[in-house]
């Protein structure tokens, strides 16, 4: 049986000269692959207590709502700024080159509630530490974040220490 690495396609000097970029694309086109991606990030929850799932803009949508859909939870998008059409919260936060800002509709996160935030790759851990920002904003608890891919060289999983940090494959 294949595993998830072997639909995941490594696309040197994308978007730019040096940089490897880790394809989902060839993972969602195969039918097997897309099953074996959501049930591998879905197998992270079993044992965790969740009230809403979160995800970023975009690639954290495709995996977050079927997520959500399965264990018949709320999906909740975070958005990039200006897309979000009701009263929304925003947390700025550094790019490589300038920065960004994400947003969450104000009511989409009750005081208390466990969140978990999805996202199909974590690379510097700068989107989804606001991602957790902006949860906690909201007085959501941060339960869990989950990805299905992890690039450890740029050491992510140290930004966001005393987070739960789960990803189904690591590249060094
Ligand atoms: P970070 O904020 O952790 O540095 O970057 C993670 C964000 O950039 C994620 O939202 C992810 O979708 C995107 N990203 C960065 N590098 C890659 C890559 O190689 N493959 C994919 N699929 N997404 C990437």
């Amino acid at each position: 049986m294949k595993k998830i690495e072997d639909y995941v396609l490594s696309i040197p000097d994308f978007p730019e000269p040096g940089v490897i970029f880790r394809d989902i694309t060839s993972v969602l086109q195969d039918a097997d692959g897309l099953q074996l991606a959501i049930d591998s990030m879905q197998d992270c929850l079993k044992d965790i207590d969740v009230d809403v799932i979160a995800g970023t803009e975009s690639r954290g949508f495709i995996f977050g709502v079927p997520i959500a859909y399965n264990l018949h939870k709320p999906f909740v998008p975070i958005r990039k700024k200006g897309k979000l059409p009701r009263e929304t919260v925003s947390v700025s936060y550094d790019l490589e080159y300038g920065s960004a800002e994400i947003e969450m509709h104000k009511d989409s996160i009750k005081p208390g509630q466990k969140v978990v935030i999805v996202d199909d790759l974590i690379a510097t851990g700068g989107t989804i530490e606001a991602a957790i920002k902006l949860v906690e904003q909201l007085g959501g608890e941060v339960v869990k974040v989950v990805f299905l891919m992890e690039l450890a060289g740029l050491k992510g999983r140290e930004r966001l220490n005393g987070y739960d940090v789960a990803s189904v494959i690591c590249y060094d």
